[in-house]
């Protein structure tokens, strides 16, 4: 993309109305504009993450054997008065009356969607097990919406439902959640820690909440320090193997992780001294196991192999989609901006040219834009006729993590400027050998 041609509207000013940092810098970095409260409009540079994020969970969830699907944002109130979540849900719920006065709501999740679409069409514990999921907005009307998109009253979640036939076929559905969660933050650049959680009106015993720690985070949280040594890294894990699922989820929860809903002091003071944390966090995800609570009246059932109907298993399983911007800055930015990981940057580098209208610059850099490019990177060319430090600025605020620096004095040395926005380290090289290098820092993320 030439910057020229895009719409990156940024912000000079810091906005009075971010508390933040996180949503100062989606302002700022003009990714988002506020429509109204807790709701908003995800600019191109902010849609472009929002769309890698996606990416990134589609590919773990179909890793782990899930099905994608989508269901609709609009939902009739009957199926969940069939639940008996119509009035208990209470406020957050947004319910909207159509023109024949049918009651209807903006889901704010869809257990029951999911289990009528199940019930229609599956009848026998051949068809099990099962994982369906998708990824669509919802809608909650939240009382206070704050922080930009981390406390949104719309915002973009996958969730996925697992239908087995028995309880210990629904708990490794659970433990494969977990293992592919775990896998899905780090592949954003994420330390996201498993913390045993309360259900909420979800339902259900068994549900872990994924935090990354911030100080910015909504949540108080106690763990013990040795849970951030543990990293998920490139193991490759047979999803079908309950056992190996099993001992992913031992691993990542055997040391004391809580968040303040199931915190339990008698059981942190068993953990030595010297490793007992207070932080805070931002829950990015969450895991439930809840057996037959929807599956009983709702009638969802299978016949098993001895020609009994009974009520399948299920949990339930969401990812914050676009709150996970959100998180992201949190965890990585500095006083000039954004840093982005390598896996959900929006684009994977910046060419900055320092002598627009220069005939040499100007041709370098089209060079290197089309080398990228033919490799099947995503450029941001800044030919914008700017100054050096005005372009500087928005490349570090915009967070892209190489830049490629191109101006006359270095040209005349057969070298251009490649820079690590995270370290800000720079090295002189010839333009081929820092499209080598960005290609290659690429090749183990794309
Ligand atoms: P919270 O405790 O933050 O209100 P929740 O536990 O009610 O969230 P879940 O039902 O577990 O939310 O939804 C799955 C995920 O969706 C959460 O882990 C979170 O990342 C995200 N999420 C929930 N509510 C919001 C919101 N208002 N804005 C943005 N993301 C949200
Ligand atoms: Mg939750």
């Amino acid at each position: 993309m030439r910057l020229s041609r895009y719409f990156l509207p940024v912000l000079k000013e810091n906005p009075a109305e971010a508390q933040i940092v996180s949503h100062r810098l989606m302002l700022r970095a003009g990714m988002i504009k506020q429509a109204t409260a807790g709701i908003y409009s995800w600019l191109p540079l902010g849609y472009k993450v929002l769309r890698r994020i996606e990416q990134i969970v589609h590919e773990e969830q179909q890793r782990a054997g899930h099905i994608p699907l989508l269901m609709p944002t609009l939902q009739s109130a009957d199926l969940w008065r069939e639940s008996g979540r119509y009035d208990d849900y209470g406020e957050e719920m947004l319910r909207i009356t159509d023109r024949h006065g049918r009651d209807m709501l903006y889901g704010p999740t869809n257990e029951e969607l999911i289990t009528d679409i199940f019930r229609s069409h599956v009848g026998s514990y051949k068809d099990l097990p099962l994982t369906l999921y998708h990824i669509q907005w919802k809608f909650r009307d939240e009382i206070r919406p704050r922080f930009g998109v981390m406390r949104g009253r719309e915002f973009l979640m996958k969730d996925g439902y697992n239908f087995d036939l028995t309880k210990e076929d629904a708990l490794h559905a659970y433990n494969r959640h977990l293992v592919s969660y775990l896998r899905t933050y780090e592949r954003m650049g994420l330390q996201a820690i498993p913390m045993r959680a309360d259900s909420g009106p979800i339902g259900g015993d068994d549900t872990h909440e994924f935090l990354v720690l911030a100080e910015t985070g909504e949540s108080e949280v106690f763990y013990d320090s040795e849970i951030t040594d543990l990293k998920f890294g490139d193991r490759e894990i047979d999803y079908d193997s309950h056992d190996a699922c099993r001992a992913v989820l031992e691993e990542f929860t055997s040391r004391y992780a809580r968040t303040d809903e199931t915190h339990d002091e008698d059981e942190f003071a068993k953990v030595p001294e010297g490793r007992r944390r207070t932080a805070r966090g931002i829950e990015v995800g969450q895991i439930f196991y809840f057996g037959t609570k929807y599956s009983e009246p709702m009638g969802a059932t299978v016949t098993d192999d001895a020609g009994n109907k009974v009520p399948v298993h299920m949990g339930s399983h969401g990812i914050g989609v676009s709150r996970l911007l959100g998180a992201i800055i949190e965890a990585s930015h500095d006083d000039k901006g954004i840093i982005w990981p390598e896996g959900v940057t929006p684009f994977h580098c910046g060419i900055v040219n320092l002598k627009q209208g220069d005939a040499e610059a100007d041709a370098a850099c089209e060079a290197l834009y089309a080398a990228l490019k033919a490799l099947g990177l995503d450029p941001l060319y800044d030919d914008r006729k700017e100054r050096a430090g005005a372009k500087f600025a928005t490349m570090d605020l915009i967070g892209l993590p190489w830049r490629i620096t191109v101006g006359p004095r270095g040209l005349k040395n057969g070298v251009v400027e490649l820079t690590s926005r995270r370290s800000g380290e720079s090295e002189e090289l010839p333009p081929e050998a820092a499209v080598e290098r960005i290609a290659a820092v690429y090749a183990g993320v794309l």
